[in-house]
C-alpha cells in the first residue's frame, strides 16, 4: 500500500490531468490518491473571503469556467451531464453563501472553512468520475469522514484517536481499490468542515500514509524534487536527491513549500519515506526524504529556504533582566492566541528580546505582548514593543553543518560582500539551521548570492553597468565578450553586462545584453541617456556583485560615485578626475568603499595597463616607505617629444596624436600638463600623503598664447603659430645631447610636473613611443629602485586595465 499525492500543480487543467491518469494508470501498487483542488482555486475562494464577499460574479465565473475546462477536456460528452450537474450544484451551494457574505458584510471562521472546502470536494470528485469513466476499479473516500481534530492548546490539531478509529473502519475499502480522496479538508472538535492548513493535502497525504502502514508516500508537484533553495526565485538552484526528516523538516518550516512541514510528522513516527516527484518530467529522480537522509558529498548545506512578508518585534527594557518566568509570560501571551514565532533572538544580556513573525500576526502580537506587560510599561521597566515590517527570514539548512567550521562565516561574509544588512540572526540549538532576517528587498539578492556561494562551486555571476563605449569602453566589451566563456570555464566569472550606456543612448535591461550587436542595440534604444536613471536602475535591480565601470573622462560621471558606492555597487573606472579631485572627495570615496564592501578600483588612472598603483598599493601595504617617485606619465607626451623633430613639426605631431587617439578627447589637457599633474597627484595620494591638486607644482612649455586658447581648433591653431617656440627648446636639448621627456615626480612629498631634458645616462633616455615609466624609491629599494615600464597608453591597453580591475573586483 502506498499513498500518492498530485497536488494543484498538477490537477490544474485538463492536460496536466492526463499525466496525472498516466501515473495512477500505470501504478501496480494499491494506492490511495489525495488530490488538491485544482490549482490556484484555493487561491481563488481566499481571495474571495479576503474581499469580504464583494465581487462574487467574477470568483464564480473562474470556478465554473477551470471545472468545465476540466469536464470538457476529459470526458466523453456523453458521460458529462453528472458532472455538470454536481458543479452546478456546488456552485449553486457556494453562490448562496457567497451572497450572504457580502449581505451581511461579515465572515465567520466556520464560513471560510466552508467556503475554502469547495475546491478539493469539486476536484476529488470530478477526477474520481473521469477515472471511473476510463475503466478504473477505483473507489471513493471522503477525507472528512475519517480526518478529524480536537481543540488542544487553542487550536485544532489531528485527534489521532478519532481519525486511527475511522480509518481502521474503513481499511477493508481502502487495502482493496484504488481510493481518490481530497487532501485538506477534515471534520473539527465542532462537527463542523475544517481544513489542515493552506498546502495541507501533503498533511491529508501523510496522516494517511501512517495510519495506513503505507511503504511510502509520493507527493507530485510541478518541480523535480526539493530544490536547494526557490527555483522560482534562484534559476541556478538543483534539486536535492537527498534529504533527512529533520532537514525537509526546517526547509519546508522556514518556507519552501513544495512540502507543507506537519507533513513529515506522521512519516517519522513511522519512518515512512517520501518521495517528491514532478508530474510533468516523470523520469526525474526528485527528492527521497528518509531517516538518514543521505549526507552530500560535497556540500554541508542542503538547502536554502525562506518565507517573506515577515515582521520583527522588538521589546526591551530593563526590567526582563534576571526576572525568572518572563520568557513564560512573553510566549504564553502569544501562544494563548494562537500566534506562530518563527524565530526567536535573545540577547544574552536579557535586556532584549527579538521574534520574528508573520507580518498578518504582527499587530496582534504587538497588542498580545503590551498588554501582557502593561503594568511593567506603565512602570517603565520596559517599553511597548516595536514592530519592524517587509522582512524576510532566510534560513540555511543541513544534518552536517555542526561538524563544519566557517558555514555562518561563509554567510556572514557573502551577505556583507553584496550590502545586505542582515537584522536579526538565530542558530537552531541542533546546529541544523541558521536563520537570518532581512530587508525583503534584499531576497533575491541574498538567495543567489548564498545560493551561489553554497552551492556553485567557483561559479560567480558579475553585474556590469558600463558607461561610456568610446574608444576604451568598445575595446573593453569587445574584451569582455571575446573572453567570457574564457573566464567562466577557468575563473567561474560570469560576466553579465546589464546596463550599456554612452553620452546620446542608453539600454537598461534586467537580462543579459547580448554583446555580439551592443553597438545596432544602443544606437535603437529609445531611452536617452541619464546618469541619474542609470544609477537608479542599477540600484532598483539590486543584484549581487554589481559593478558600475566609467569609460569616460567625464567629470559629470563621477557626481553619481558615492551614490554607486553607498548602494554595495562597486566601481572600476579609467576616468582620472574623481581620484583627483578635492582631497575630500578622494578620502571619501575611498572610506565609502571601506564602509560599503564596494571595490573601487582606478589602476587605470596612471599608466594604462600597468601595474603602478598596484605595485605602489603592494610596497605600502607591505611596510615600505615611498622617498620618491620619478616618472614619465604620459604616452602621449612621450609620444609627441619622441616625434617632434626638425622635419616633424611640433604642430603636426599633436595633430597626428590627436588622430592617433593618443591624446585626451582635449589635448591641451595632456599639453599643459594637467592629466600628469592629475596622474602624480593621485601616486601621491596613494602614498599616503594628502595634497590637492593646486599643490603640484607645474611650469609650463607651452607659449601664452596656447594656455589662453579655449577650444581644441584654436589649440592647434596657437601650436603652428608657436613654431619657433617649440623649434627653441627642441635646439637647446639636441645641443646638450638631450631628449625632451616630461617628468613627474614626489621628491619629500612634494609633486611636480614640467618638461625636462633627459641626459644620455638617464633611465628615461630610451623610452620608446608612447611608453611609460615609473620609478619608485623607497626604503627596501634604496640602491636599485623598483621600475615599472612599458605602453602607457590607447584605448585597448586602457580597456585591458579595466578590464583585469573588473576580475579583481569580481573576486573580492
Ligand atoms: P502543489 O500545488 O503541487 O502542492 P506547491 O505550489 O504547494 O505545489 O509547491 C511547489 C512549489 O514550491 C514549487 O513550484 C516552487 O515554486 C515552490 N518552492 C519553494 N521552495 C522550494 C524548494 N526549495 N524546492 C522546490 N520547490 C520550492
Ligand atoms: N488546496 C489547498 C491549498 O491550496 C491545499 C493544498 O493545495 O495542499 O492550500
Ligand atoms: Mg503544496
Amino acid at each position: 500500500m502506498k499513498v500518492i499525492k498530485f497536488g494543484g500543480t498538477s490537477v490544474a487543467t485538463s492536460e496536466s490531468l492526463k499525466k496525472v491518469f498516466s501515473i495512477i494508470e500505470n501504478e501496480k501498487d494499491n494506492s490511495i490518491i489525495v488530490v488538491s483542488a485544482l490549482g490556484g482555486i484555493t487561491d481563488i475562494l481566499q481571495d474571495f473571503i479576503n474581499s469580504k464577499g464583494n465581487g462574487s460574479v467574477d470568483y464564480l465565473k473562474q470556478i465554473e469556467e477551470r471545472h468545465l475546462e476540466v469536464i470538457h477536456g476529459l470526458s466523453k460528452i456523453e458521460n458529462q451531464s453528472p458532472l455538470l450537474s454536481f458543479l452546478k450544484q456546488q456552485l449553486n451551494e457556494l453562490e448562496t453563501i457567497l451572497e450572504a457574505v457580502s449581505t451581511i458584510d461579515e465572515i465567520t471562521k466556520k464560513t471560510i472553512s466552508k467556503v475554502l472546502s469547495f475546491g478539493e470536494i469539486l476536484s476529488s470528485k470530478i477526477i474520481f468520475e473521469i477515472l471511473k469513466e476510463r475503466g478504473n476499479d477505483i473507489s471513493y473516500i471522503d477525507s472528512r469522514e475519517v480526518i478529524f481534530t480536537k481543540y488542544h492548546n487553542n487550536n485544532e490539531i489531528v485527534d489521532e484517536e478519532k481519525t486511527g478509529i475511522a480509518i481502521s473502519n474503513n481499511l477493508n475499502l481502502i487495502e482493496e481499490k484504488i481510493i481518490i480522496m481530497p487532501g485538506f479538508i477534515v471534520t473539527d472538535s465542532n462537527n463542523e468542515i475544517s481544513n489542515l492548513g493552506r498546502g495541507g493535502s501533503d498533511y491529508t497525504a501523510s496522516i494517511m500514509a501512517n495510519y495506513t502502514n503505507s511503504s511510502c508516500l509520493e507527493i507530485w508537484t510541478d518541480v523535480s524534487g526539493v530544490f536547494s533553495a526557490n527555483p522560482k526565485i534562484v534559476k541556478n538552484s538543483k534539486p536535492i536527491v537527498s534529504l533527512s526528516y529533520k532537514e525537509a523538516m526546517e526547509l519546508s518550516f522556514f518556507g519552501a513549500k513544495v512540502i507543507y512541514f506537519p507533513t513529515l510528522q506522521p512519516l517519522i513516527e513511522k519512518n515512512i519515506p517520501a518521495y517528491i516527484k514532478n508530474t510533468f518530467d516523470q523520469n526525474a529522480i526528485g527528492t527521497c526524504i528518509a531517516n538518514n537522509g543521505k549526507p552530500n558529498e560535497e556540500n554541508t548545506v542542503k538547502g536554502i529556504s525562506h518565507i517573506e512578508n515577515i515582521s520583527l518585534i522588538n521589546f526591551e527594557g530593563s526590567g526582563m533582566v534576571g526576572v525568572p518566568g518572563f520568557s513564560k509570560r512573553f510566549f504564553g501571551a502569544l501562544s494563548e492566541k494562537g500566534v506562530n514565532v518563527i524565530m526567536i533572538t535573545q540577547a544574552s544580556s536579557e535586556f532584549s528580546i527579538c521574534i520574528a513573525v508573520k507580518e498578518s500576526d504582527a499587530k496582534n502580537a504587538k497588542s498580545l505582548i503590551d498588554k501582557e506587560f502593561e503594568y511593567e510599561i506603565s512602570q517603565n521597566k520596559i517599553n511597548e514593543c516595536y514592530i519592524e515590517n517587509s522582512l524576510s527570514n532566510i534560513a540555511i539548512v543541513g544534518d552536517n553543518m555542526k561538524s563544519k567550521k566557517g558555514v555562518s562565516g561563509k554567510l556572514f561574509s557573502t551577505l556583507g560582500n553584496n550590502n545586505i544588512n542582515i537584522r536579526a540572526i538565530a542558530q537552531g540549538a541542533s546546529e541544523r539551521n541558521i536563520s537570518i532576517i532581512i530587508d525583503e528587498k534584499d531576497n533575491t539578492k541574498a538567495l543567489n548570492s548564498l545560493h551561489e556561494a553554497f552551492f556553485e562551486n567557483n561559479c560567480k555571476n558579475v553585474h556590469l553597468f558600463i558607461t561610456g563605449v568610446g574608444n576604451v569602453g568598445s575595446n573593453l566589451i569587445k574584451q569582455i565578450s571575446d573572453q567570457k566563456k574564457s573566464l567562466e570555464e577557468n575563473l567561474g566569472l560570469k560576466l553579465k553586462v546589464m546596463g550599456l550606456s554612452n553620452s546620446k543612448k542608453m539600454i537598461l535591461s534586467e537580462t543579459e545584453i547580448n554583446l555580439n550587436d551592443w553597438k545596432s542595440k544602443l544606437n535603437s534604444s529609445d531611452i536617452s541617456s541619464d546618469n541619474n536613471k542609470f544609477l537608479d536602475f542599477s540600484i532598483a535591480q539590486n543584484l549581487r556583485n554589481s559593478l558600475f565601470i566609467d569609460n569616460t573622462a567625464n567629470s559629470d560621471i563621477t557626481i553619481n560615485y558615492s551614490n554607486y558606492l553607498k548602494n554595495g555597487i562597486g566601481i572600476v573606472t579609467c576616468n582620472k578626475i574623481a581620484c583627483s579631485d578635492k582631497l575630500e572627495k578622494y578620502l571619501e570615496l575611498k572610506s565609502l568603499s571601506r564602509i560599503h564592501n564596494a571595490p573601487f578600483l582606478y589602476e587605470t588612472n596612471v599608466g594604462a595597463a600597468l601595474p603602478i598603483i598596484n605595485t605602489l598599493n603592494n610596497l605600502i601595504n607591505s611596510g615600505d616607505r615611498i622617498t620618491k617617485i620619478e616618472a614619465v606619465l604620459s604616452g602621449t607626451l612621450n609620444y609627441i617629444f619622441n616625434n617632434f623633430s626638425k622635419e616633424n613639426s611640433f604642430y603636426e605631431v599633436v595633430k597626428k596624436a590627436v588622430e592617433l587617439g593618443y591624446t585626451e578627447p582635449d589635448p591641451k589637457i595632456d599639453l599643459c600638463g594637467v592629466d600628469v599633474s592629475r596622474k602624480i597627484l593621485i601616486l601621491a595620494r596613494e602614498s599616503g600623503k594628502e595634497i590637492e591638486f593646486s599643490d603640484v607644482l607645474n611650469k609650463s612649455f607651452l607659449p601664452n598664447e596656447s594656455v589662453k586658447t579655449k577650444s581644441k581648433e584654436e589649440f592647434l591653431e596657437s601650436l603652428k603659430n608657436n613654431n619657433d617656440h617649440f623649434n627653441k627648446i627642441l635646439d637647446k636639448a639636441l645641443k646638450n645631447k638631450s631628449r625632451l621627456k616630461y617628468v613627474a615626480s614626489l621628491i619629500d612629498g612634494k609633486a611636480s610636473v614640467g618638461l625636462k631634458e633627459i641626459s644620455e645616462d638617464h633611465p628615461f633616455y630610451n623610452l620608446e613611443g608612447s611608453d611609460n615609466i615609473t620609478v619608485f624609491h623607497t626604503d627596501r629599494y634604496k640602491d636599485s629602485p623598483l621600475v615599472v615600464k612599458g605602453a602607457g597608453a590607447g584605448g585597448e591597453f586602457t580597456a585591458s586595465g579595466v578590464f583585469a580591475d573588473i576580475i579583481k573586483a569580481s573576486k573580492k
